[in-house]
């Protein structure tokens, strides 16, 4: 069997540094890796629409704007299958099934719906398409048959709700789906990327997040308006690392490169970390760097984003011809569901025979 990629991210807005640590930069280089068969890459406008059902103008327009981050990121349509999750039908179908094999009170005890749903002040009236989303993100993830799932670890719950459905499913009908892992980015901190804000994790809805589009000099005002140490007042204070925004986006970000080039007086992170927890560097300092380490970054994705955005048209064609090919896959696995679970009644040329000889015809 071959390894299948399958992500995405929801159209609510631009992507967002959170994103590339988490999950985008990943997929970019398991594309280029040669060792994936296939690579879909899905822009989750239908679960986008189960908290924003009320904005359906939102959704529509941040599409182009997810798109043309996957590719200014370097997701490639000649690699990658890019494509969008309402236009593949049979999605919704495999939700409806699959949701005869989770209880009510497994959805209550997911940790990532359970905070979702506190965010977005859900608790007295929570959509159900919203409280089940977690069963349509395993639509997603089995009609590719996806054995590998790059993403942040808010969506380890979802990926754990997938595989017990994938084990009920192959228990109950036949050996059809795949049961898929995740694939966490290899550092701590990029894990869940706080906020600029510090307190939470970044992410489109919290409004604290640096986009891949920002330009230079929003990165820069971002940068250099961070939370740090509120210790940390004079820079002769003993500073801490643990919770200071500006370490943790060094964690992230940072390569041995970058200090020969832009700290060249400390060897690397663990000097720098070293030298703030002793005393004697300042914030303006250790933002300037970061600034520096994200502006070297995010430049070239800037610049092919402005060659993206010259031909939208394209980049439309892009996702249509990407969401013909999913729908192919997803309608291929569709078929071995309904066999499995044996409501494909005119395919059934035995269940036609048996049933005429019980009434004695033919
Ligand atoms: P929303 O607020 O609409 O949920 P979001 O910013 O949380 O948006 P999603 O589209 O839900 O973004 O997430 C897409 C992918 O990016 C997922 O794999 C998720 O784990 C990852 N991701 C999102 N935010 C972060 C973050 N701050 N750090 C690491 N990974 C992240
Ligand atoms: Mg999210």
């Amino acid at each position: 069997m071959g390894k299948i990629i399958l992500t995405g991210d929801r159209p609510t807005g631009r992507l967002h540094v959170g994103h590339y640590v988490g999950s985008l930069r990943r997929r970019v280089e398991l594309q280029n890796s040669g060792e994936y068969d296939k690579t879909f890459i899905m822009i989750a406008d239908a679960q986008a629409l189960t908290d924003n059902f009320e904005n359906p103008e939102k959704v529509r327009l941040n599409i182009i704007e997810v798109a043309l981050d996957y590719l200014s990121c370097g997701l490639d349509p000649t690699k990658s299958t890019l494509f969008i999750q309402s236009q593949i039908q049979e999605l919704c179908e495999l939700t409806f099934y699959y949701m005869d094999l989770v209880t009510v009170s497994r959805l209550q005890r997911n940790p990532t719906v359970k905070a979702e749903i506190k965010m977005r002040d859900f608790e007295a009236s929570i959509p159900v398409g919203f409280f089940t989303y977690p069963i349509s993100q395993a639509a997603d993830i089995t009609a590719f048959k996806a054995t590998t799932v790059p993403v942040g670890d808010d969506q380890l719950p979802m990926i754990e709700q997938t595989r017990e459905i994938v084990r009920k499913f192959n228990s109950i009908y036949d050996e059809v789906l795949v049961e898929p892992d995740a694939l966490l980015p290899d550092n701590e901190a990029s894990m869940r990327l706080p906020g600029i804000d510090g307190k939470q994790k970044m992410s489109k809805s919290l409004g604290n997040c640096i986009y891949l589009s920002d330009t230079e000099e929003d990165v820069r005002a971002k940068v250099m308006d961070m939370y740090t140490d509120p210790l940390h007042i004079k820079v002769s204070d003993p500073g801490h690392i643990e919770g200071n925004t500006v370490f943790t986006y060094l964690d992230a970000f940072s390569k041995p490169e970058h200090f020969a080039e832009y700290m060249p007086d400390y060897a690397g992170l663990e000097e720098l970390k070293e030298h703030y927890k002793k005393g004697g560097l300042g914030d303006v300092k250790i933002k300037r760097f970061l600034n520096s380490v994200l502006q070297e970054e995010l430049a070239p994705i800037r610049a092919r984003r402005a060659e993206f955005e010259k031909d939208i048209p394209a980049v439309y064609d892009i996702l249509k011809e990407g969401s013909d090919v999913a729908r192919e896959t997803a309608a291929n696995t569709l078929a071995e569901v309904k066999k499995a679970m044996k409501i494909d009644y005119f395919e059934d040329e035995e269940l036609i025979r048996m049933q005429s000889e019980k009434y004695g015809k033919n």
